[in-house]
């Protein structure tokens, strides 16, 4: 019996197959390119048919469980058998400003659907385009792809919904969710990794998969990559060191500020809090290629403190650990010698990740036991133990990142996933 994840990334998508162990069986990936809007949903579907079919046929008719995980804001509006009525809003897209606006004056202060990225904004955006009519269903990139494979749509997940206007306390859309968006408009939230129905007889029949295979409600890409890391214990958090530098952190307690870009979402019993800064690896990228990124770290001593205090931004504006869109880059002086100056980077960077964890442990998230690291930054030892040094607990390099395992694992352990350890 095996399980698959599927990742619906920013660039591509990747599948994942492993046993009851979690071993990994299988995995491939295919790259979507340049995609013109309109071509965006059909690439999609190719590609999630295509990772399936592309499996030998001794895995994939011994497939019992999938779950999918797509990019969190990714919206499509489409009919009632799934067709898109206009090209996906991706994740990014940030042209919903006036949207995001009347959602600020309605929602529950400080709710991040009122961000102009959010997937209710975009739901907004894309109802009065498509006039009065409208389309019968809004869904995140996830949502759709798993109702592909069902035909059964109109499930969400918590944690894609959380941008939808999710309301954390009840886990429904409130009320102003549904003055704003029509509810009956929007998929019904249910916990990730939720049995929702087994892939549809034609479909099975098509991708040669067994037709009692189930179909997990799926989840975010961040979250994946999280799930992947494979902590359990509160006070376990996994930073990505990626383009930006990405915390998440297992809380028994739920944390929100909106003025320092803290926020969690839905864990079961417990909490996944978190924050985002757009500080991270994109910026040793504007002076260091990853080569001599790896040699010129081999020449730190990661147990000097470095004096040199930056504030390594990839251009002006932040999101956390302090929000302020008009935050300046400070990177100066730079001394002569290359080594000492990535030093210095890397030390500031770790500050910024030693100051986001203080700040979730001041608005009482569980206290941080360990640090598990995921994205390129993670195959850096030097900066693993700058950063242990900061931090104070133990920091590693966690052990499987790709989002795919993540969503495989929660095809395997569907709601026992966010189970408390204890
Ligand atoms: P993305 O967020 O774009 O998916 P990745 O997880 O692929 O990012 O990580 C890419 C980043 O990792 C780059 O911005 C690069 O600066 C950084 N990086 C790569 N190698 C190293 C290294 N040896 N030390 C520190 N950072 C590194």
């Amino acid at each position: 019996m095996y399980f698959i994840g599927i990742d619906f990334g920013t660039s591509g998508a990747r599948s994942c197959v492993i046993d009851a162990e979690g071993k990994l069986i299988a995995e491939d990936a295919r790259d979507f390119g340049e995609l013109a809007e309109f071509e965006r949903a059909g690439i999609w579907r190719e590609a999630l048919w295509d990772l399936v079919t592309a499996l030998p046929p001794a895995i994939r008719t011994q497939l019992s469980d999938i779950a999918l995980d797509g990019t969190s804001g990714t919206v499509l509006a489409c009919d009632e058998a799934l067709a898109p009525r206009h090209p996906p809003l991706l994740y990014n897209d940030d042209r919903a400003v006036d949207e995001a606006k009347l959602i600020a004056k309605t929602a529950t202060p400080g709710h991040p659907a009122a961000a102009v990225t959010s997937g209710l904004a975009k739901v907004l955006w894309l109802k009065k385009r498509l006039g009065l009519t409208g389309a019968r269903l809004y869904l995140n990139q996830a949502d759709w792809l798993s109702g592909l494979l069902t035909e059964r749509a109109g499930v969400s997940d918590y944690h894609n919904a959380l941008k939808m206007g999710l309301d954390l306390d009840t886990l429904k859309w409130p009320a102003w969710v549904d003055s704003l968006a029509d509810a009956g408009t929007l998929p019904t939230p249910v916990a990730p990794g939720t049995p929702i129905a087994t892939v549809s007889r034609s479909r099975a029949r098509y991708l040669g998969v067994h037709p009692g295979c189930r179909v997990h409600a799926g989840t975010t890409d961040s979250i994946a990559a999280f799930l992947a890391a494979g902590v359990t214990h509160s006070g376990d958090a996994v930073t990505s060191l990626g383009s930006t530098l990405v915390l998440k952190l297992l809380s028994d307690t739920r944390v929100e500020s909106t003025e320092h870009g803290v926020y969690s979402h839905w864990f079961g019993a417990r909490w996944l809090a978190g924050g985002a800064s757009n500080s991270g690896g994109a910026v040793l990228r504007q002076f260091f290629d990853d080569r001599q990124l790896a040699a010129l770290s081999e020449k730190i001593d990661p147990t000097v403190v470095s004096l040199l205090d930056y504030l390594p931004l990839p251009k002006p504006g932040e999101r956390f650990p302090v929000k302020d869109p008009q935050l300046s880059p400070l990177l100066t002086p730079r001394p002569a010698d290359d080594a000492e100056f990535l030093h210095g980077l890397l030390e500031s960077l770790a500050r910024i990740e030693a100051r986001g964890y203080g700040l979730l442990a001041e608005f009482g998230a569980s206290p941080l036991r360990r640090v598990e690291t995921a994205g390129g930054g993670a195959r850096n030892p030097a900066w693993t133990r700058i950063r242990q040094r900061l931090l104070g607990v133990p920091v590693a390099r966690a052990i499987h990142t790709e989002a795919a395992y993540g969503a495989a694992l929660l095809a395997r352990d569907g709601l026992g996933l966010f189970k408390s350890a204890s």
